[in-house]
């Protein structure tokens, strides 16, 4: 005899997705309820993902400027000492604070949070198992499971010397030797803070390029940074098995000699988590790959059953998760609201940063449309001199015809920040000439985006 409660919408996952969804719905009137099997709500995002790593990498960075930079600004400092469990207790405070900040929030706005595992009994009602033993009724259900870590059948994780993105955001100690399998974002990320705090990196990546995805110049300016940064980044490598061995690991690679390591960071993608959902109770019947199909009114086949985030493909990213929340509920409550995929920028949080909106260089020659590029490079840039960072560049690339802006590459210093404006100007369909004739305060790095808008006309003043 369990508990029966009735809700107008149920949110299943409490990650960017599912939190965000819930909220809205709750500002909108509707009597809303958000399940998450965690202890603390927020998702991969806010416990294991965006927030922890970002952390580590502000860290990590700090140690290497103190180490190797703060001279040059005339700052002696000596032995500078690194306290692995304090830059860990760091972390865990701002992971503690932010996914602390959401039960406020959902108790504030009015969201009933479940605590427990949520499986479908049928389309109008969720068996919650956990913390929380409730049977949940719902007008409508809105899934947002969100994604974990892909595995490798030849990569044997022990969740310790063998790990994915979560045990690497946790090593107890800096390991000396890490392999890292897959050159993405995440592989990156976290090669960077192991390479900072003194762990020899070893990157293996099985396409000719890291960053799938990325702008094609910018991915190989970055691989030469990151290069000269000591990580041992080698592409085309193809990874045959991982395993143990005593307290080492034996990487086997084709063609090529075995890499002995202390640590595996298998970091090769995310499986949508929808295996375990009881999808089957209502008919609902997932990809090849595993995510939900649904219509662009993020409606499942099943009546009154939508998906948002990262279970239903696309840019596997906690803001695109959270605008389908805010949409796809938008939507429900009947006022008018809509979803861009057009423009939805990403980062690699690495230092320096890199960031893109819109299309690459690579897709728009795919796709046979003709664009004008205007470039910048940091270099020509007197705030990037004075906080000496001036590797990377600023890429437009603007419709021949209509000036239209296309796509934004960032590569640089704060590069995550800028790209927020290129965000704007082609959400309202700007052309670079908009930008060109935008007054931006100097002495910012905001002025190198400037600079390459003016670069797409040959108008550029401070750079050749
Ligand atoms: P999730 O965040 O995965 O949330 C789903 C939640 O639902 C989870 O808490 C899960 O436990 C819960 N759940 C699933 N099934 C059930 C069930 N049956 N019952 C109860 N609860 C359930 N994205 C960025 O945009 N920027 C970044 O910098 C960034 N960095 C990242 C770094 C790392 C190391 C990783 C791993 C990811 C990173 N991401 C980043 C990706 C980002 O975390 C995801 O895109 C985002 O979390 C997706 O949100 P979501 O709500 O769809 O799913």
């Amino acid at each position: 005899d369990m508990k029966t409660v009735r809700h107008e919408l149920v949110v299943l996952g409490g990650g960017p997705a599912g939190y965000v969804a819930a909220i809205r719905a709750a500002q909108l009137g509707i009597d809303v309820a958000c399940i998450d099997e965690n202890d603390r709500f927020g998702g991969t995002c806010l416990r294991v993902g965006c927030i922890p790593s970002k952390a580590l990498l502000e860290s990590s960075h700090l140690y290497e400027e103190a180490q190797h930079r703060f001279a040059e600004h005339g700052l002696k400092i000596d032995g500078v000492q690194l306290d692995l469990d304090a830059m860990m207790a760091r972390k865990k405070k701002i992971v503690d604070a932010l996914t602390g900040g959401i039960d406020m929030l959902f108790k504030k706005k009015g969201v009933t949070p479940y605590r427990g595992r949520g499986r479908f009994r049928d389309v109008e009602s969720i068996q919650v198992e956990g913390q929380d033993n409730v049977l949940i009724q719902a007008d409508r259900i809105l899934i947002c499971s969100g994604s974990r870590p892909s595995k490798l059948g030849f990569v044997e994780e022990d969740g310790d010397r063998i790990g994915n993105s979560t045990t690497a955001l946790s090593f107890p100690d800096v390991p000396e030797r890490l392999v890292v399998i897959g050159g993405g974002y995440i592989g990156l990320e976290m090669s960077s803070v192991w390479n900072r705090l003194g762990s020899k990196v070893i990157v293996l990546e099985a396409l000719d390029h890291i960053m799938p995805g990325i702008d094609g110049e910018l991915a190989q300016m970055a691989h030469r940074i990151f290069k000269k940064q000591g990580m041992d980044i080698r592409t085309k490598t193809f990874v045959e098995s991982a395993k143990r061995d005593g307290d080492e690991c034996v990487v086997a690679i084709k063609d090529a000699e075995p890499i002995r390591c202390d640590r595996v960071l298998l970091s090769t993608g995310r499986t949508p988590a929808t295996d375990d959902l009881g999808l089957e109770a209502i008919g609902l019947e997932t990809d090849r790959r595993g995510f939900i199909p649904v219509n662009a009114e993020f409606e499942t086949s099943a009546d009154h059953v939508y998906a948002i985030g990262d279970c239903i493909g696309g840019a596997m990213l906690a803001h695109k998760a959270m605008e389908e929340g805010i949409v796809c509920v938008e939507r429900i409550a009947g006022v008018k609201s809509h979803m861009n995929y057009d423009v939805i920028p990403a980062i690699v949080y690495t230092h320096p940063e890199i960031a893109m909106v819109g299309k690459t260089e690579e897709q728009l020659k795919e796709e046979g449309i003709e664009y004008n590029k205007g470039v910048c490079p940091f270099g020509a840039n007197g705030r990037a001199r004075t906080l000496g960072e001036f590797e990377g560049r600023v890429k437009i690339l603007a419709d021949v015809e209509t000036d239209r802006v296309l796509g934004v590459h960032i590569l640089g210093a704060r590069a995550g920040d800028l790209i927020a404006e290129a965000a704007s100007a082609m959400e309202f369909g700007a052309s670079s000439e908009d930008i060109a004739r935008t007054c931006h305060a100097h002495p910012t790095l905001s002025e190198a985006v400037h600079e390459a808008a003016l670069a797409v006309d040959s108008r550029a003043i401070h750079t050749i």
